[in-house]
């Protein structure tokens, strides 16, 4: 845990007890505030309770002792309207902050010599794969690597502060819109498409959060910045002032003349003028797809910048072992591969994996986002067919009519069934079934992992009946 020391002795209000308000909690705790947490929900507080923090009604509080808010990302901060807490906190002139910017102003407040590196990387869709990926390269140059934020453990759990470790730290917009002082060594930037918009007002707010990545950064730090899309070009186009942080740009679509590209699957580094060829990336069994050579070039960037040879990070890109979630193979029966990519929560995320497979028995559905699947429509013709589940149903049969096989199956058992059965029926030699659902779970699941777990289990089972059957034969 990383202790808070900046509120000693003094009155906090922590608002959302998920993990990252948990964390936040104990973290201030330990540096000496008072600590008065709270959610609205009883089992949030009753987990709260049996950790040790201190359970109390911030309702029902004097704001006026309060010297801060810390709210849980999850929690609507401007859009689509302030938090009553928010708008309470704000009329009593108490500061609002989050668990990332508690973290950023502890590493601050250390002298420069002490200072760890900080590795930020945001975007709208390859935060997590890029995260885990500049992780496991780090590590296996031999540096002393500390992975968290968004992915796995929340930032304030991480271990104490060590001038000689890298943080690598997954941003969500969330929290960059709860973030002031974060000083990135290395940002990392992908890729920005159309998501989350009702939490930011609006396309431009979501642009400007996840633009705050670069504040403070000096002229000596690094942007990594995708260009495969027209916003991250602009952004990248327009971070070249005097005193601006060196940008590197990445691209998984053009061979840059300066930069890192990841041409037909191969990377190239040309940052010093030249392009050198680094690695074969279809040698990276986890990393299928264009869309993972985004991540993969961004990585190399990154770790390149913080002076990794490109010879070590292309072996530790090889070695690589993937994401659950993440276009996960999760089982093979009867020559039927099964792909978990319930992670894929909007369109752009789901096209990554349509992009991926020539043909597919395609498992879609939840709660939609606004554009639907109307934008992947471009890639109908891979779908063998479509297994439709969950609130979208109806509508999503809608946008295929005509142009897609589709079936509604409801349910993701029933769905994973079906798509097994044609699968087998087909004639294909190595039949994909896919869940790349272009949806949020929250219909019929409490989140995307549960929803990938719940289809590798189903896929188990029905291994384990396929299987006697064969003895028997
Ligand atoms: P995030 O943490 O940003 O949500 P993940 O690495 O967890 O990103 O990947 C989420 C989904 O997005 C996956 O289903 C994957 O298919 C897709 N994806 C991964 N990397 C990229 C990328 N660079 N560009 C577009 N889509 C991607």
């Amino acid at each position: 845990m990383i202790p808070i020391t900046e509120y000693a002795g003094r009155d906090v209000a922590v608002y959302g007890l998920g993990r990252t308000g948990l964390s936040a909690a104990k973290a201030l705790a330990a540096g000496g505030a008072r600590v008065h947490a709270w959610d609205d929900g009883e089992t949030a507080r009753l987990k709260a309770e049996a950790e040790g923090v201190n359970v109390s009604d911030i309702n029902k509080r004097d704001w006026q002792k309060f010297a801060a808010l810390v709210l849980s990302p999850g929690i609507p901060y401007r859009f689509p309207q302030p938090h009553r807490l928010v708008r309470m906190a704000e009329m009593m002139n108490v500061p609002v902050v989050g668990d990332m910017e508690l973290f950023a102003r502890a590493v601050q407040a250390l002298p420069a010599k002490g200072r760890p590196k900080i590795v930020g990387i945001t975007g709208t869709n390859g935060k997590s794969t890029t995260t885990a990926l500049i992780g496991h390269i780090l590590k296996e140059a031999g540096r002393d690597v500390r992975v968290g934020g968004n992915i796995g453990k929340g930032v304030l759990d991480m271990a104490p502060l060590n001038a000689n470790a890298i943080y690598v730290l997954e941003l969500s917009s969330y929290q960059l819109d709860l973030v002031e002082s974060l000083r990135c060594d290395v940002a990392v930037f992908l890729n920005i498409s159309p998501d989350h918009l009702d939490r930011h007002g609006g396309m431009e707010g979501y642009v400007e959060a996840k633009k705050r990545i670069f504040a403070n950064q000096r002229i000596r730090d690094v942007a990594v910045v995708g260009i495969d899309d027209p916003h991250s070009q602009a952004i990248a186009m327009g971070r070249q002032r005097p005193g601006d942080a060196r940008v590197v740009q990445i691209s998984s679509e053009f061979g840059l003349a300066r930069g890192v590209s990841a041409v037909d699957g191969h990377l190239y580094d040309s940052t010093g003028g030249q392009a050198i060829r680094v690695g074969n990336l279809a040698e990276a069994p986890a990393l299928p797809g264009r869309h993972n050579y985004q991540n993969a070039a961004a990585a190399y960037a990154t770790c390149s910048a913080l002076g990794v040879a490109p010879g070590r990070i292309m072996a530790a890109i090889r070695t690589f072992p993937g994401l659950a979630h993440r276009m996960e193979l999760v089982g093979e029966i009867d020559g039927v591969r099964f792909i978990n990519d319930s992670k894929a929560t909007n369109a752009q995320a789901a096209e990554q994996a349509l992009k991926t497979y020539p043909k597919v028995h395609w498992i879609a559905g939840g709660v939609p986002k606004a554009e639907g699947i109307a934008p992947l429509e471009p890639w109908f013709d891979r779908i063998e067919q479509a297994y439709l589940i969950g609130e979208s149903e109806a509508d999503f049969a809608k946008t295929l009519k005509g142009k897609a096989k589709a079936v509604s199956c409801g349910t993701l058992e029933a769905a994973t069934q079906a798509a097994f059965d044609a699968a087998k029926a087909s004639s294909d030699a190595n039949p994909i079934v896919l869940l790349s659902p272009a949806c949020a779970s929250f219909d019929q699941f409490k989140d995307f992992e549960a929803r990938g777990d719940a289809f590798r289990e189903i896929v188990q089972r029905l291994a384990a009946s396929v299987e006697p059957q064969k003895e028997a034969v």
